[in-house]
């Protein structure tokens, strides 16, 4: 048995599936079932929403979601990670997750143009040489 560092509360404690200390997992259980009875009642929420209503952590709550433990019937909207964009699915929106599939930088759209240009450059530079 392997010794961890809890990720909520930082003590140490006997690894587990759960990956929390006991106390902490007993807390988490507690809040899963805020969020749960919360969600049953208002069907639809944003992250802030649930924290405002249900006083559970951002934290708990997004673990909730990325583990997959949100009442099937509610649709709960939160953060893209990347521009604060609300979103109901994934980690990032879809302009982001677009962006990053391509792993493009921002300055893409001048690229086109840029080598135009230098192609430009070139044919003077031939004629130039003729
Ligand atoms: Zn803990
Ligand atoms: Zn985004």
């Amino acid at each position: 048995m392997a010794l961890k560092y809890c990720p909520d509360c930082g003590k140490l404690y006997v690894e587990n599936a759960v990956g929390l200390c006991p106390a902490c997992y007993a807390e988490q259980e507690q809040d899963e079932l805020k969020v749960a009875d919360y969600l049953r009642e208002v069907k639809r929420a944003s992250l802030e929403e649930i924290h405002q209503a249900t006083g559970v952590r951002h934290k708990v709550i997004l673990r909730m979601l990325r583990a997959g433990r949100i009442f099937a019937g509610a649709e709960v909207s939160y953060p893209c990670e990347t521009c604060g964009e609300p979103i109901t699915q994934g980690r990032l929106c879809a302009k982001c997750s677009r962006n990053f599939l391509e792993q493009l930088p921002p300055a893409r759209k001048e690229a086109p143009e840029a080598s135009q240009e230098r192609s430009r450059m070139y044919t003077k530079d031939i004629f130039k040489r003729e």
